[in-house]
Parts: structure tokens; sequence; C-alpha cells
């Protein structure tokens, strides 16, 4: 179980979309968590910042940057 070091840059305007979720849950199925609860939390600052958190394995799936720029 491995988390990536560079977090995932997500344009604004793909986010939480259907392909931006089938995404995600493609990470986590190759990460070890398919089936497993998985909530999206917000990063308080900076505000572009999520994180997608595996509530049984209480850890961080991946993480994201929203780009509001693109
Ligand atoms: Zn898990």
């Amino acid at each position: 179980m491995t988390t990536p070091d560079e977090p995932l840059t997500v344009p604004a305007a793909v986010f939480g979309s259907t392909a931006f979720w089938r995404r995600l849950n493609h990470l986590a199925r190759e990460a070890g968590h398919d089936e497993h609860p998985l909530m999206l939390v917000g990063h308080t600052e900076p505000t572009d910042r999520y994180a997608l958190r595996c509530n049984r394995c209480e850890v961080a799936v991946v993480e994201l940057l929203v780009d509001r720029d693109s």
C-alpha cells in the first residue's frame, strides 16, 4: 500500500464529475482499497487541496490538487 508523493492535479471542471470518481475509484482499487468506504475531504488551508481518505484503513489514498485556472 503506497501513497503517491505528488498530489494528483485535477482541473476544476472535472472535479466531482463521473470521470473524476471513476478515476479515484480506480486509484483506490489499485492501492488495495477496493470496496472500502472512501471519503473526499477538503483541507481548510489551502483550499485547493483535497484528500481521498479510506475510512477503513484510515489513510489518505491520494492527495488532490484542484487546478482552478484550467
Ligand atoms: Zn482501505
